[in-house]
């Protein structure tokens, strides 16, 4: 085991500090990274925060961080996809059992034995894995190629809100004649934005800020509605073939479920701390359909990354030093962020 530089929280209402962590000798199918941009997802300060108790309660130390791009320092002996030099990306996972059907089918999200890349059982050295507010070592599946022509800044938040929001776009038909809704113009949303875009179809943002409007339509909505002015909500009713929600606090669905076409459907990426209510006659009466959706398959982010590439679609980001950790999560919480922090991780050196 090595010594490596982090930022760690050590209890719910802790800020951020800079400490060190162990993390493994490589294994023959280890890829070392050393991470360049880390974006901070709000899934970072749920976890940090202890909001996800009842789902998967915190452990301290934690080093969030699953938004990773950086440069391959070494590999293991029988690692064949990657080099020292590559540049590469880790997303929400760094392990599965690759034996399951979910594995089989490229789902390695929905594996029973899946690990994630901060907060899990490390199977390895013991106690839980650590994120990417540090450097990284990872087994080779779960590491991805970054295209060369995208700004690594920008390209980092791909492998969370990029593929959060691209893997129920494809599964759900997102195309060209399609009216789609973005609910909430935060980190996922706005790649949920671009992506609908990209894919050609009519795309709606729904915000409960009215000055995001002119960025809304910039990143590439065709329309833009302020979701707390009701007439302008019921403009749209019983209209759109799919919309995403991916709002991170407590809101009305059954809002948005009304302004669904009949057999359309909302789902779910944005995991409030607290349940949601969910009337059901919204749903029964126009077979609508409500479902969840969890990050993509190792596969499909790949594919998510190449079309990144094609599109040349990255996050819109803020860098900042990891030392201002703490107020960028501060600001995440004011909704005060366009439209994703991506952390310099050269600032790590510094401590
Ligand atoms: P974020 O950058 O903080 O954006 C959340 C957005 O939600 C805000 O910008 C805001 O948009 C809207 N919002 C916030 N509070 C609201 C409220 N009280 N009422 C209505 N709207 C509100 O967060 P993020 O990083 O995009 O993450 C969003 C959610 O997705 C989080 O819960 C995160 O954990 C989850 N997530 C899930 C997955 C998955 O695989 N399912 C992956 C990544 C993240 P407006 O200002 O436009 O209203
Ligand atoms: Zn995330």
């Amino acid at each position: 085991m090595y010594k490596a530089k982090a930022y760690s929280v050590s209890s719910a209402t802790s800020p951020f500090a800079s400490t060190t962590i162990a993390r493994r000798d490589l294994t023959e199918h280890d890829v070392q990274i050393e991470i360049l941009f880390c974006g901070i997802c709000h899934s970072d300060l749920h976890q940090a925060r202890n909001e996800w108790s009842g789902v998967m309660p915190t452990v301290y130390p934690c080093v969030p961080g699953h938004e990773i791009v950086g440069r391959v320092s070494k590999v293991g002996s029988a690692v064949t996809k990657f080099k020292p030099g590559d540049l590469a990306a880790v997303g929400c996972m760094v392990d599965s059992d690759g034996t399951c059907p979910e594995c089989k089918a490229g789902l390695e999200q929905f594996c029973q034995n899946m690990t994630l890349t901060y907060n899990f059982p490390d199977k390895h050295i013991g106690g839980v894995t650590y994120g990417g507010y540090s450097d990284s070592v990872v087994t080779e599946h779960f590491v991805l190629r970054v295209p060369s022509n995208l700004n690594l800044a920008g390209a980092a938040p791909l492998v969370c809100a990029g593929i959060t929001t691209y893997s129920p776009m494809r599964h759900w038909g997102v195309t060209k004649g399609k009216k789609v809704g973005i609910v909430g113009l935060g980190g996922v949303g706005h790649m949920g934005v671009k992506f609908a875009h990209a894919l050609g179809a009519h795309t709606v943002v729904f915000t409960t800020s009215p000055g995001k409007k002119d960025d809304a339509l910039r990143l590439g909505a065709d329309e833009v509605v302020i979701s707390r002015n009701a007439d302008e909500m019921n403009k749209h009713a019983g209209s759109f073939d799919f919309i995403l929600d991916a709002v991170s606090a407590n809101h009305d669905i059954n809002a948005y479920i009304s302004l669904l076409r009949r057999d359309g459907n909302i789902t779910l990426v944005g995991a409030p701390e607290k349940p949601l209510a969910l009337a059901a006659f919204g749903l029964i009466m126009a077979r609508r359909s409500l479902s969840g959706s969890c990050i993509g398959g190792i596969a499909e982010t790949q594919e998510m990354l190449d079309f990144c590439g094609q599109h040349n679609i990255t996050a819109d980001v803020e860098v900042i030093p990891i030392q201002k950790v703490n107020e960028a999560y501060e600001r995440l919480l004011k909704q005060d962020v366009k439209y994703r922090f991506s952390i310099d991780m050269a600032s790590l050196k510094a401590e």
